[in-house]
């Protein structure tokens, strides 16, 4: 991993971020201590591989038959040989206002105050899927063995737990993914927000997501 990246990793002082133009600033929020991880995938970049899935299966031990994140893909558009696939990732948003967590009744569903990630704590989940009826994007899922809520968590307690990126950012052969700290003004995440156009899914539910997406398709985007 370069320095640079270990820099987010590592974090930075705790910053507020303003808004400027609406469709292209970060989302007003004070972190605790500087970090606030969100990600960035680039739909134009993505080729819809899967190797993204498949690293996050066996980084994260997740069984078959459930899944942490899913590659979708729509299409063809357009006809031969100009016809074009588009994909779509389906993952946990990290939200920033996470209705799975209100829900909960055991504190199992936490938004990590040190990083901003969304997790579950197995020990306490007592399985009554509360958080999977009040997720408004669908990611949660009852672990087959464990018998309790999972979802994506960013890798906190593998790859980012040793100093590594999650292993989806890692896989991806075409740097579709962008993982760093939305409150470090200077972080590679940042500037691609602030430089590229993007979206976030169901922004009017409230939620603030930390899942930022470049599209593919031009026009509305209906997220
Ligand atoms: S996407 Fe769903 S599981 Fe993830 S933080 Fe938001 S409400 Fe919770
Ligand atoms: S690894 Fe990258 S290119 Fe492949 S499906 Fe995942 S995001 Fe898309």
């Amino acid at each position: 991993m370069s320095c640079s990246r270990r820099h987010f990793i590592a974090g930075m002082g705790a910053v507020i971020f303003m808004t400027g133009p609406v469709n292209r600033t970060l989302a007003q929020t004070m972190s605790i201590n500087g970090i606030r991880y969100g990600m960035v995938y680039d739909e134009t970049r993505c080729i819809g591989c899967t190797a993204c899935m498949d690293a996050c299966r066996e980084v994260n031990k997740v069984p078959e038959g459930v899944s942490r994140l899913n590659i979708i893909r729509s299409g063809p558009t357009g006809e031969f040989p100009e016809a074009k696939y588009q994909f779509y990732r389906h993952s946990c948003q990290h939200c920033d206002n996470p209705p799975c967590v209100d829900v909960c009744p055991t504190g199992a569903s936490y938004k990590d105050a040190a990083t901003g990630i969304v997790d579950v704590n197995p020990d306490r989940c007592v399985g009554c899927q509360y958080c999977i009826a009040a997720c408004p994007y669908r990611v949660r899922f009852i672990h087959p063995v464990r018998k309790t809520a999972d979802k994506c968590n960013f890798c906190r307690d593998t790859n980012l737990a040793q100093g590594k990126l999650p292993a989806c950012v890692e896989s991806c052969p075409t740097k579709a993914l962008t993982f760093g700290n939305l409150d470090d003004p200077n972080s590679e995440i940042v500037k691609l927000i602030e430089n590229r156009t993007t979206y976030r899914a169901k922004v009017h539910l409230g939620t603030e997501p930390k899942m930022y997406r470049i599209p593919s398709k031009h026009g509305e985007i209906k997220g």
